[in-house]
């Protein structure tokens, strides 16, 4: 299975994430005899065990089908059943980075909550990295437990049913970084710092609200943490699309000559001349060296498109322009979603550096 690496073939027992269509997935616990129910069909695990991921299989409906996908912590954070609020790819990929988080890095987590946080770091660490998760609350302790069992990631993370506000987090371990993601976070600070190497061990604290930002960078600098910096990680997702628009008419009145011909003849320079920089009225004219030059231009919808003018290569007459000659092309374009995930929380970081017999207090 693919969470830490790559497998071929789907097993039983295997995790695999079903692709059923756009925005459409679900995860899979593949065991032989059982069988699922889909909105594109049933599916009969022992059809699927054997097959190879990334490959289609037809559902128990008519022409129903879906794709079968090697699951990954991207994947799973987009299908695992919440049990908690969770942290998404944003906020992960930076806090990663930032910890400097690698193979064979020894990192503490509080709270496991879903897994989210803890399937990636797992990954990162692997293959001789260890994560020690805490989570207090003991039905979450343990399906996180069963989770990282199923995924072939339990040699990697050692959860813990514990309170680490009040118990600390009780290992004897210098560790290269630790991440908290729960309530009032500063009291953890004391306890994470005794734990955490001090030739620059990391910590991260992810806070919904600015005033436990606040109080976590006040602790952090009064218990010797240095490059205490907060961050807020807002994603801009842009869908791809292809589009279809009018052939611009180059500032040319109609009437001389027709639409369709200025449009033609447009069509004709971009294919033909693509290095001409006279024709600076054309969006997106080619570079020198081949490649094309994009420029913005707006849609019908009002958002921002850009154009490639290799794309003007391919000119057609769209059904409902055809009356009015008019010419229409289709271009490639990434166009912004109209809504955006907004605001996650806070992330905030300290390293810890001290010199010997320096206590950092
Ligand atoms: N980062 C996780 C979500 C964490 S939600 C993810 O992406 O999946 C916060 C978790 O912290 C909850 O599960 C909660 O039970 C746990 N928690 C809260 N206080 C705690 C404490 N004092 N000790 C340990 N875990 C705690």
């Amino acid at each position: 299975m693919g969470f830490v690496g790559y497998t071929d073939v789907i097993a039983e027992g295997d995790t695999a994430i079903v692709y059923l269509g756009y925005n459409a997935m679900m995860h899979l616990k593949l065991c032989h005899g059982a069988l699922t129910q889909t909105k594109r069909g049933g599916l009969r695990h022992s059809d699927i065990i054997g097959k190879k991921y990334g490959c289609r299989i037809s559902t128990l409906s008519d022409k129903g089908y879906v794709y079968l996908l090697q699951p990954t912590p991207e994947l799973w954070t987009l299908n695992l059943r919440h049990r908690t609020q969770i942290l998404y790819f944003a906020d992960i990929s930076f806090i990663t980075l930032q910890l400097e988080l690698k193979p064979g890095s020894v990192v503490v987590e509080s709270g496991t909550g879903s897994g989210s946080v803890s399937h990636a770091f797992a990954r990162t660490i692997a293959p001789d990295g260890h994560l020690h998760t805490f989570e207090f609350h003991e039905q979450r302790a343990e399906k996180a437990r069963e989770d990282f069992k199923d995924h072939g990631i339990s040699h990697l993370v050692t959860v813990t049913h514990r309170d680490v506000l009040e118990n600390g987090f009780g290992i004897d371990l210098s560790v290269d970084a630790v991440f908290l993601d729960l309530p009032c976070p500063w009291r953890a600070l004391p306890h994470a710092r005794k734990i955490l190497k001090t030739s620059g061990g990391k910590i991260c604290s992810f806070s919904p609200c600015i005033e436990q930002v606040q109080r976590t960078s006040e602790d952090l600098r009064s218990l010797g943490f240095t490059d205490v910096s907060t961050f807020e990680c807002l994603q801009r997702n842009y869908e791809n699309r292809t589009v279809v628009l009018p052939y611009p008419t180059l500032g040319k009145k109609p009437g001389a000559e027709s639409t369709s011909q200025l449009a033609q003849d447009a069509v004709a320079k971009d294919a033909g001349s693509l290095n001409d920089t006279k024709s600076g009225d054309r969006q997106g004219a080619s570079t020198d060296c081949g490649e094309t030059q994009e420029k913005s231009e707006t849609d019908p919808d009002g958002a921002d498109v850009s154009f490639e003018a290799s794309e003007a290569k391919k000119p057609r007459l769209c059904e409902s322009e055809k009356k009015e000659n008019k010419l229409h092309y289709p271009i490639k374009c990434a166009v912004p979603w109209k809504e955006m995930p907004g605001h996650t929380g806070y992330l905030t970081f300290g390293t810890l550096y001290l010199l010997p017999n320096e206590s950092g207090v």
